[in-house]
């Protein structure tokens, strides 16, 4: 499955965060300084994109500042992060952004690197895959924008070393200057520019980009938002929406485009950093696409889609438009099993969009509910892991909940997750990653790993356990209501008309967040179904 692998070209780079410059306004290290109050911005630079890069080299000033961030990450524990200082290969040369760029290519296991500064908070992943799959047969690359050559972040080549050397020693230290001299290739930055820009130097321009954090009466950090723009779905699928959705009633359940405008900036104002689009199905929403191009503008750290992919045509659209993780939907390989969950015979056409999604290096999960009557068998179950473990990509396997709709139905016809197990084990699956030092994002996936396989599996058991403690999430259904808990009962109605009125009401209603839910004592609140949520 090399052809996934080489076509994530950002593997073959060093991302060097440039961590040494100095800001007093902010009161502390400008790395280590924590705009929402629970993480620095070089463990949030980690968790952005440590996993997309050969290595991430953080680049500091001196002895001390290595020091602090020594402490903070502690590199010892990192296979592929490294603190490397101005001080160990420029220690002769005037300080600059410049000597920074020197220092990480003169210490760099790669021939090309990234170089971004801590602070261009801004910048996204969808940035840095641009660069590198735009950047030509030249050196050096840079975006252009309207204002002109940006200067970070910028690709420079090891061949470029001495000559940058040379640069410093003349005094000659902009960046900008160095690419418009040696003729770096210039990649225009449409419709990212804006977001490239943000520079943050003191802590009001900080709270304007991150939000203001907010958090349960459980001392609960929330930044994850699933939003339901529409319940119309394309699909029929047995355990969800058995005779289809009713046209007559898109109209009342289908959010307008700047309802979703004022939500999605509503949320970003109060810290939130992730939004999941879903539905029914939100690719049926005409302007689902605009929505995901209203999150990246607005800063949203990951924009994912949960969807049956049936809709989805062009990835390459859905991407540049900002979407980094795509969920499909997909309970089966074999058309005759799909047919009977969905009444659809589109299997072979969402697996093929797995394949271009993980080719384009998006980050895939694949989603699988089983049902013991249908497609809940040992061929199915051994087919569906074979086919993920060769992918970069996530398979997850999903215990059928209980809905108001479906319970006794659910009870009959649920596999547990504990079923499936033995044949991860069986393929030299564990609970143990094969790089101990990742940083692991708690959610409710159980994951398993092997470091023979590219994909791994997830088993997401709600039914046999619990993990409410770690709920991070609020979502928004697609009648505009706001709901606290996925199985709860209160749907909070929204005034939609602006951002503020649907910031304060969430503000307000925030001590309404329960505890956890009691699913597994067959109480789903009032979900009669997934469709009105999405999950
Ligand atoms: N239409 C989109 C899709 O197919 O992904 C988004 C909405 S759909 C309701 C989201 C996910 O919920 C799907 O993966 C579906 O299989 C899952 N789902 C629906 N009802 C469920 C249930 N009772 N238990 C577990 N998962 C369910």
């Amino acid at each position: 499955m090399s052809e996934f692998l080489n076509k994530s070209s950002a593997k073959h780079y060093s991302l060097a965060l440039l961590c040494g410059g100095e800001s007093k306004r902010l009161g502390s290290d400008k790395g280590l300084y924590k705009p929402t109050g629970d993480e620095t911005l070089v463990r949030r630079a980690l968790r952005l994109f440590s996993s997309h890069f050969s290595e991430i080299l953080l680049v500091v000033r001196d002895e001390d500042q290595f020091k602090l961030y020594e402490q903070e990450i502690q590199p010892a524990n990192w296979t592929d992060v490294r603190i490397v200082s101005d001080a160990q290969t420029g220690g002769d040369l005037p300080r600059s952004a410049l000597t920074a760029v020197y220092a990480a290519l003169a210490q760099a296991n790669t021939e090309r690197i990234i170089a971004l500064p801590i602070d261009q908070v801004g910048v996204s992943l969808s940035h840095l895959l641009r660069l590198t799959e735009h950047s030509g047969s030249t050196l050096s690359s840079a975006f252009i924008s309207d204002e002109g050559i940006e200067p970070f972040p910028g690709i420079f080549s090891k061949l470029q070393t001495e000559s940058i050397r040379a640069a410093i020693s003349a005094r000659q230290l902009g960046v900008q200057h160095f690419h418009q001299e040696t003729g770096s290739c210039l990649i225009p930055a449409e419709e990212l520019a804006n977001s490239l820009a943000v520079n943050c130097n003191t802590p009001e321009e900080m709270t304007a980009f991150f939000g203001t954090p907010l958090a349960d009466t459980f001392d609960r950090r929330l930044h994850y938002l699933r939003f339901s723009l529409t319940e119309a779905c394309n699909l029929s699928c047995t355990y969800c929406l058995p005779d289809g959705f009713p046209e007559w009633l898109r109209h009342k359940s289908t959010l307008n485009l700047d309802a979703i405008k004022n939500v999605l900036t509503a949320f970003r104002a109060l810290g939130f950093r992730k939004v999941r689009f879903t539905g029914g199905e939100p690719t049926v929403h005409k302007k689902c696409i605009d929505a995901v191009r209203i999150a990246r503008d607005l800063g949203f750290e990951s924009i994912a889609l949960t969807t049956n992919g049936l809709l989805i045509k062009n990835l390459k659209d859905w991407r540049s438009a900002g979407l980094s993780l795509l969920n499909v939907s997909l309970d089966s390989l074999d058309d005759e099993e799909f047919f009977k969950l969905t009444k659809n015979r589109g299997a072979k056409t969402v697996a093929k969009l797995v394949d271009d999604a993980c080719a384009s290096g998006l980050e895939v999960k694949t989603n699988a509910v089983l049902l013991r009557s249908i497609n809940g068998n040992e061929k199915t179950i051994t087919d569906m892991i074979d086919w993920a473990i060769a992918r970069p990509m996530t398979l997850r396997f999903i215990e059928l909940m209980n809905t108001g709709l479906n319970s006794s139905f659910a009870k009959q016809e649920r596999v547990l997750g504990s079923e499936i197990e033995p044949f991860l084990i069986q393929r030299g699956f564990s609970l143990n990653h094969p790089d101990k030092n990742k940083i692991s994002v708690a959610g409710p996936s159980t994951d398993y790993f092997s470091a023979q396989h590219l994909g791994k599996v997830g088993l997401i058991n709600p039914m046999s356990c619990n993990f409410c403690d770690r709920c991070n999430r609020l979502r928004i259904t697609a009648k505009g209501a706001l709901k606290m808990c996925l199985f709860g009962n209160q749907d909070i109605p929204l005034d939609m008309s602006s951002p503020e009125s649907i910031a304060l009401a969430i503000r307000a209603s925030i001590g309404k967040k329960p505890e956890r839910h009691n699913l597994e004592s067959g109480d789903s609140g009032n979900v009669s179904t997934f469709r009105t949520i999405g999950g």
